[in-house]
């Protein structure tokens, strides 16, 4: 298990140790920051110093009883707590049986004489049956027991549960430490500012971006958008030359780039995401409102592909036939 906080943690990683410290943990503590920015290895770090029997320099020490059964997933003063396999598909709430084996755990005692800690995340897959289970183990829930709940979306939270935690102050890095973080990892550094910028701050997400089907892809496709709106290219042929690439992969592309490029017919002073691409500019000189209905056009797409049995090459289809459609209407052709 990584041990080590985040660079731009250090100073809420120096908070809860003072807390733990002076015991004066709140019972349950809210990580509430957008996906992405690394608050769950800030919460699995401290739930290990919680659990080790002899850190040092604050951080836990990786040897001890307690780190070694925690790193070997066994450890019987930790849960944690998520929405489980559902047949085939994970579910997206946490079930009030799951809710009820918690509070259970809470009300025992520890069994390594040290804390227990339990992770509930996403603690925004609580549903109101499984909140309501949950509720008075959250206020009390007995000596040297704390709740670490995280989550992407605090606004989807429960207010129940809300009002019952701590929300600690986790805010994104600035971009100056985010980029100092990610230029190392990657294999062309010159990339970050534009990764950093596509994933809205938050640096795990701009590494993971760097590698996404959807990131490497998106120069081609814009190239392709642009020879189909000219009329260069037919919309059938744009879509079968993207037949390899994941349907949802596809459908996030068209939807950063029309983003991007709608901000830029809006407001062309506004930074552009994209900015390793110059051919962006001409997307952007694209009518508005074609744009715009596009962007709607790729929004439904996404919900067919996720609740529907649409065939994902038929969805495809149909998004490249109203790209042409679109743009050859009312003479809203691509300059070229
Ligand atoms: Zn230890």
């Amino acid at each position: 298990m990584l041990t080590d906080v985040y660079p731009w943690q250090r100073g809420i990683w120096a908070s809860l140790n003072r807390l733990l410290v002076a015991e004066r943990l709140p019972h349950a503590m809210l990580f509430a920051a957008p996906a992405g920015t690394g608050k769950r290895r800030l919460a699995d770090a401290f739930a290990a110093r919680m659990l080790c029997q002899s850190p040092v320099a604050d951080t836990a020490c990786g040897h001890c009883r307690g780190c070694e059964l925690l790193a070997a997933g066994t450890h019987p003063d930790y849960y944690v707590l998520s929405p489980e396999g559902d047949g085939e598909k994970v579910s997206k709430v946490i079930k009030i049986d799951q809710a009820r084996a918690v509070v259970s755990f809470a009300a025992q005692t520890a069994q390594m004489q040290g804390y227990r800690v339990i992770i509930i995340e996403p603690a925004d897959a609580l549903n109101t049956a499984s909140a309501n289970a949950l509720l008075k183990t959250l206020e009390e829930p007995g000596q040297r027991c704390v709740f670490l709940l995280l989550t992407d979306q605090p606004t989807a939270l429960l207010a129940t549960i809300r009002s019952r935690c701590q929300l600690l102050p986790l805010s994104l890095p600035s971009d100056d430490d985010a980029l100092t973080w990610l230029r190392p990892q990657l294999s062309a550094p010159a990339m970050a500012e534009t990764l950093l910028a596509l994933a809205r701050g938050a640096p795990l997400a701009a590494l993971a971006l760097s590698e996404a089907p959807w990131f490497i892809q998106r120069g081609t496709l814009l190239d392709a958008l642009l020879a189909v709106g000219s009329g260069a290219d037919q919309p059938l042929t744009a879509a079968a030359a993207f037949a390899k690439m994941p349907a949802i992969e596809q459908i996030t592309a068209w939807q950063s780039l029309l983003d991007d490029a709608v901000q830029q017919g809006l407001a062309p002073e506004s930074p552009v995401r994209h900015s390793d691409l110059p051919l962006l500019k001409q997307l952007a000189e694209i009518n508005a409102q074609c744009l715009l209905e596009t962007l709607w056009q790729a929004v439904e797409a996404r919900r067919l592909l996720d609740d529907t049995n649409v065939a994902a090459a038929t969805i495809i289809d149909n998004l490249w036939l109203h790209w042409a459609r679109a743009t050859r209407q009312g003479g809203h052709h691509v300059r070229r």
